[in-house]
């Protein structure tokens, strides 16, 4: 079973997709904390990205569409991921079509987190309270929310055109959205088989 889950900065999709991840033993994506660690250890791709990342601004395709095939095509993962923060346009969303189909995979839902700018603001000064990001002033914010509402709700539509997508209100407790989230994963195929401990640990 893959996922991809949706949602502004803000919206609680780290939270909510750590709780499918143990759930459903799947093996979490995100594209965000890949390329964070990128820039913390000062690789090539790290330097060649952080001033562009840290203006809430989307790091080029090339370089994250490589990233994913590194993923993808690990066999020790197959079946097994939860899409965080990728696809965020619809050329990503094509390449992650074709990189699945390549290796034997598809995506089985598609989750969306819905909530206001109003909240996220909320949301983002109490997190920078607890968790220094340096992309998580205010004005930031609201530029990542602009990026999100301009290049990432066209990939959600094509998402509900296949029929895939799950519209969730994010605006309620961390236990109700688990809830629901575990209503509808009762009616996607293979969430059963990933109920089984898995052996290795994810690498990247
Ligand atoms: P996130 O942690 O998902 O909010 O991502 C933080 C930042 O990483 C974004 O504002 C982008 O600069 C970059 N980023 C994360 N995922 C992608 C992606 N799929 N494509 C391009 N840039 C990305």
């Amino acid at each position: 079973m893959n996922i991809i889950i949706f949602g502004p900065p803000g919206a609680g999709k780290g939270t909510q997709a750590n709780f499918i991840v143990k759930r459903y033993n799947l093996f979490q994506v995100s594209t965000g904390k890949i390329l964070r660690e990128e820039i913390k250890n000062k690789t090539e791709i790290g330097q060649k990205i952080s001033t562009l990342m840290t203006s809430g601004s989307l790091v080029e395709d090339k370089i994250v569409n490589k990233l994913i095939e590194d993923i993808v095509s690990d066999e020790n993962y197959k079946n097994r991921f939860i899409f965080d923060g990728y696809p965020r346009n619809l050329d990503q969303a094509d390449n992650l079509n074709n990189l699945l189909s390549k290796y034997d995979q598809k995506i089985n839902i598609v989750l969306k987190l819905s909530v206001t700018l109003e909240t996220i603001k909320k949301r983002i000064s109490e997190r920078r309270a607890i968790e220094t990001r340096p992309d998580d002033s205010e004005e930031i914010a609201i530029k990542r929310y602009e990026t999100y509402e301009k290049s990432t709700e066209p990939v959600i539509e094509y998402y509900k055109k296949l029929n895939l997508l799950k519209v969730i209100n994010g605006e309620r407790s961390i236990d109700q959205i688990n809830n629901e989230i575990s209503e509808i994963m009762v009616d996607i195929e293979g969430w059963l088989y990933t109920l089984t401990p898995y052996k290795y640990d994810f690498k990247y």
